[in-house]
C-alpha cells in the first residue's frame, strides 16, 4: 500500500537584517529578490517599504515608530506591495497613514485592499471633463471654474487663506454625493483638530474621510500619505461617486521627500531637492481623472495646496506643481492684507479646463467681468502715480470697487449656484451704478437674507433650470424693486 505523506502547505520568506539604522530609514542585507515599493516587517511589528537599492544592501523607510529597531533585528519581507484597506466604512472616519484609524472610533471594516502607489487610470479608461464643480467661492465658480476630474493648485504664500479656499470647496458639497477626502500633511495636529471640528459640526462628517500626518509623524508616513489619499479617493471613484481630494499641502510632502533622500545619500539638486520630486508629485497628480461610462462616470477632483515664499511662484516646487496641474488658484498676500479676501489673484489664476464645462447661466454672467476687474486694478495702480482724472475713469473705478466687493465673501460661508446667480444678475443689470458705495456694502449683505425670507422660490427654481430664461429674470426684476422699496421705506 502507498504510504501517503502529508506536507504542510510551504511558505517561502525572505528573512533580512538591519545593517543601518537612523531618522526612520534602514539599510538592510540578506534580500536577494526584493522589488521596489515591497512591504516588510521589522522584529518589533512595524512596517516598512523598500525604497532603493545600494550594492548588496536594500533601503527601506520604516513606516510608523522606527525607535524600536536595532542593528541586527530581523527583517520579513511581505508576499505584497505596500497596501491600504478601503471601502465604506472609511466614510466619517480619521486615519493615518496607512489606513488605520485614529480617531478612537473602533476597527474599520475593509471591503477591498489598494496598492498605495496604484497606477492611474490609462487615456481609454477616461472621458473628457464634462461637468464643473460648483465651488461656492463666487471669484471660482464665475472666473475660474473647474471641472470634475480635473486638478486645481492652491498656491500661495503663508496665512493667505490657502486652507480656508479648500474647506470652503468641501462645505458647499454638502447636499450633493461628493466624497471629501481631506489629506492634512506635516503641520501641527491642534490645525487638523480646528478644521475637523469646524467641518464636522458643519454637518460634512458622514462625506469626508480625514488623513491626518502631522509634523510629529516621522518623514516616511509623511511622503506615504497623499498617496494613501488617493488610493481612498480611488475606491470611491471606481464605484462611480464624485470625489474631491484636497492634499493640504504638498510643500511638506515634498520636504518629507527631500529629508529621506538626503538620508539615503541620493544627490541633491535644485534647492536641495531630488532630481526625481517631479515624478514624485507627477505620479500623484496624474491619479486624478473622470472615468469614462462603463467604469462607472466616477471622477476624482484634487486640490494640491502649495506654499510660496514671498509670492514667489517660480520656485521649484511650486512650478513643478502648476506644470503638472490644470489650473491654479493664487493667493496674493496684498490683497488678502488690503482685506480683499479671498484674496484670489484673478489675473495670475486660469483653470485650463473647467471654462469649457461651467454652467451656461455662470458661463453668461461672467463676461467681461475678468477683463473689468483687471482693468480696474490697473486703473486703481495708476492713481497713485497720477492725478486728475476724467469724470469717466472715475466712474469705472467706482464700478470696479462695486466689482470688488461683490466678489469678497468671508471663509466658510459658501454660496449656492441660485445665490451666485442672483448676485451677479443684479451687478449685469447695473442696478447699483446710481448708489452710493455704503448702500452696496449693504445690498451685499441683506439682499440673500432678504430673498430667503421673501422669496424662497426664486432660489430654488434657479438651482432646477440651467440656464437664466426670462420668467426667472421677471421674478428677479420684482423682487430687487421690492428690495428697493422695502429698504426705502426703513430709512
Ligand atoms: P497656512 O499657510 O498657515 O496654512 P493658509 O494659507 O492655509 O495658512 P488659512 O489658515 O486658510 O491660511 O487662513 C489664514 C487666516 O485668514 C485665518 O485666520 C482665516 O480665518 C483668515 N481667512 C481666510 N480666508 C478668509 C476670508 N475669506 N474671510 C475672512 N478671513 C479669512
Ligand atoms: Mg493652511
Amino acid at each position: 500500500m502507498d504510504t501517503v505523506i502529508n506536507i504542510p502547505a510551504v511558505e517561502i520568506r525572505e528573512i533580512g537584517k538591519v545593517k543601518e539604522t537612523a531618522y526612520g530609514i534602514v539599510k538592510a542585507e540578506g534580500f536577494f529578490s526584493c522589488i521596489y515599493g515591497q512591504l516588510v516587517e521589522f522584529e518589533s511589528g512595524t512596517n516598512g517599504m523598500i525604497l532603493g537599492f545600494n550594492r548588496n544592501e536594500v533601503l527601506i523607510i520604516v513606516l510608523g515608530d522606527y525607535h524600536g529597531i536595532k542593528v541586527g533585528d530581523s527583517i520579513t519581507a511581505k508576499d505584497e506591495l505596500l497596501s491600504i484597506p478601503v471601502g465604506n466604512g472609511f466614510l466619517g472616519r480619521v486615519v493615518d497613514c496607512l489606513a488605520h484609524p485614529i480617531d478612537g472610533k473602533g476597527r474599520i471594516v475593509a471591503d477591498e485592499y489598494y496598492s498605495v502607489f496604484r497606477r492611474a487610470p490609462g487615456i481609454i479608461d477616461r472621458k473628457p471633463i464634462n461637468e464643473q464643480i460648483i465651488t461656492g467661492i463666487k471669484i471660482l465658480d464665475l472666473l475660474i471654474p473647474i471641472g470634475k476630474g480635473q486638478r486645481e493648485l492652491v498656491v500661495g504664500d503663508r496665512q493667505t487663506g490657502k486652507t480656508s479656499v479648500a474647506l470652503d470647496i468641501i462645505l458647499s458639497q454638502k447636499d450633493t454625493d461628493t466624497i471629501c477626502i481631506y489629506c492634512f500633511i506635516g503641520s501641527a495636529y491642534v490645525n487638523f483638530r480646528k478644521i475637523v471640528n469646524k467641518l464636522s459640526s458643519a454637518g460634512m462628517l458622514p462625506s469626508l474621510i480625514g488623513v491626518c500626518v502631522p509634523a510629529s509623524a516621522s518623514s516616511a508616513e509623511q511622503f506615504i500619505s497623499p498617496y494613501t489619499a488617493a488610493s481612498l479617493g480611488e475606491y470611491f471613484m471606481r464605484q462611480g461617486k464624485d470625489v474631491i481630494v484636497i492634499f493640504d499641502d504638498l510643500t511638506k510632502h515634498a520636504w518629507a521627500y527631500r529629508q529621506i533622500s538626503l538620508l539615503l545619500n541620493r544627490f541633491p539638486g535644485r534647492e536641495a531637492y531630488p532630481g526625481d520630486i517631479f515624478f514624485i508629485h507627477s505620479q500623484l497628480m496624474e491619479r486624478a481623472g473622470n472615468l469614462k461610462e462603463e467604469l462607472g462616470n466616477g471622477s476624482m477632483t484634487f486640490f494640491p495646496i502649495v506654499e510660496t515664499l514671498q509670492g514667489d511662484i517660480t520656485g521649484y516646487i511650486p512650478s513643478n506643481l502648476i506644470s503638472m496641474t490644470d489650473g491654479q488658484v493664487f493667493m496674493n498676500t496684498s490683497l488678502f492684507h488690503e482685506g480683499f479676501k479671498p484674496a484670489i489673484d484673478i489675473g495670475l489664476s486660469v483653470s485650463r479646463l473647467g471654462a469649457k464645462v461651467q454652467l451656461p447661466m455662470l458661463k453668461d454672467l461672467s463676461k467681461g467681468l475678468r477683463l473689468s476687474y483687471l482693468q480696474y486694478r490697473e486703473m486703481l495702480r495708476l492713481m497713485k502715480l497720477r492725478t486728475g482724472f476724467s469724470t469717466d475713469i472715475q466712474e469705472r473705478i467706482r464700478q470696479g470697487k462695486i466689482l470688488e466687493e461683490f466678489f469678497m465673501q468671508d471663509n466658510y460661508c459658501p454660496f449656492s449656484v441660485g445665490q451666485e446667480v442672483v448676485f451677479f444678475y443684479v451687478l449685469k443689470k447695473k442696478i447699483l451704478a446710481a448708489l452710493p458705495y455704503e448702500a452696496v456694502t449693504m445690498f451685499r449683505k441683506e439682499f440673500l437674507g432678504f430673498l430667503q425670507e421673501n422669496y424662497p422660490e426664486i432660489l430654488k427654481k434657479i438651482e432646477n433650470v440651467n440656464v437664466l430664461n426670462e420668467e426667472l429674470k421677471a421674478s428677479f426684476d420684482n423682487a430687487i424693486v421690492d428690495y428697493f422699496r422695502k429698504s426705502r421705506k426703513r430709512k
